[in-house]
């Protein structure tokens, strides 16, 4: 589904991974966060998480995988500085 924001950029299904709202997909112009453009879409595509439990949970578990993602970089770095 493409819809034209009123800055010109096309909105686009995104997800958010904020400590309130993890895991939780929208719809949003690329330019929504910046307040000098005339952006006017933005709409939550999924009902909120059932409550703060689980909220909780879902942003911990990202956490842990955004910090196993970067350990992994760390070590393809430094397994590509090894010379044989
Ligand atoms: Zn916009």
């Amino acid at each position: 589904m493409n819809i034209l924001c009123g800055c010109g950029e096309l909105a686009r299904c995104q997800t958010s991974w904020t400590e309130n709202n993890p895991a939780r997909r929208f719809l949003g112009c690329p330019n929504f966060m910046d307040p000098t453009t005339n952006c006017n879409i933005f709409q939550w595509a999924d009902a909120p998480l059932p409550n703060h439990w689980y909220q909780a949970r879902i942003y911990e578990l990202h956490l842990h995988m955004r910090n196993a993602q970067e350990q992994l970089i760390q070590v393809n770095n430094q397994n590509s500085q090894i010379l044989f």
